[in-house]
């Protein structure tokens, strides 16, 4: 072999060797290369995937939102309707206020949305053998005044353009027993039975007792175990159940009602 063709082939195994390197660096970059942009895209993944959750909770609150201020708007509504008037010392009766009245029995007269009800918790009292006996239902303003006029303690009488009675939604019911009382209108008329049934069930009729023990300061009326006021059945069960008076739930009614 001739010097020449000997580094002739020194020179084709370095050429060789120089291609093969870098070939291999070639190849080692291009990995490294995919290697990075494989982490980016999972990156980005992740990325979208967490903009998407937030979308998604967004959304889910503006629902949550838009439900509850529907909610509350329902309530406004049921707020606004006749049977949930507020009437007393603070809030008088409106001189829109509509009513139209019928007789329930015996010249008693009440708002003809109510009569049913009221019929119906009276015979249904009488046929579990107890003796309800209405003393008073609806009253004119003349006659609130009169009353308001001559009673001595003013915190029995509503004063007159505050009185449920005048809206026609009230009526003052005892037991035919205590009727031979000096007065029967205090506080043991809770204890006669048409009265203890009355109270047990008003509620099923849409009634409430309007004055509840331990709520005068509230209520600014004595206890009354005899005023039952319509509210409506739904109200007249969640009312009676909390053991609250219509002040505090009208207060709180969206921490009571549970809107349909
Ligand atoms: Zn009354």
């Amino acid at each position: 072999m001739s010097r020449k063709t000997r580094r002739q082939i020194i020179l084709i195994i370095i050429l060789i060797a120089a291609a093969a390197a870098a070939a291999m660096f070639l190849m080692h970059k291009i990995a490294e290369d995919r290697h990075i942009e494989g982490a980016e895209s999972t990156a980005g993944e992740a990325e979208s995937t967490s903009e998407e959750a937030s979308e998604e909770a967004a959304q889910k609150q503006a629902e949550e939102e838009a439900r509850e201020q529907e909610r509350l708007n329902k309530i406004a509504e049921e707020k606004a309707q006749w049977y949930l008037i507020l009437v007393n010392n603070q809030n008088a009766m409106p001189d829109d206020f509509d009513i139209e009245t019928v007789e329930v029995e015996d010249g008693y007269y009440i708002d003809e949305r109510v009569c049913d009800a009221l019929q119906e918790m009276l015979a249904d009292c009488r046929d579990a053998g107890y003796s309800p006996r209405l003393i008073s239902t609806f009253r004119t303003r003349e006659t609130q005044q009169y009353l308001y006029d001559h009673t001595a303690n003013k915190s029995d009488t509503a004063v007159p353009g505050h009185s449920e009675h005048e809206c026609g939604l009230a009526a003052d019911i005892v037991d035919a027993g205590s009727l031979g009382w000096a007065d029967p209108l205090i506080d043991e008329q809770e204890d006669m039975p048409a009265q203890k049934w009355l109270m047990e069930h008003c509620q099923d009729y849409g009634f409430i007792l309007r004055y509840p023990k331990d709520k005068e300061d509230i209520t600014e009326i004595i206890y009354e175990p005899w005023h039952y006021r319509y509210v409506g059945k739904e109200h007249a069960a969640v009312i009676q159940g909390n053991g609250i008076c219509l002040e505090e739930y009208l207060e709180n009614m969206q921490d009571y009602y549970q809107a349909q």
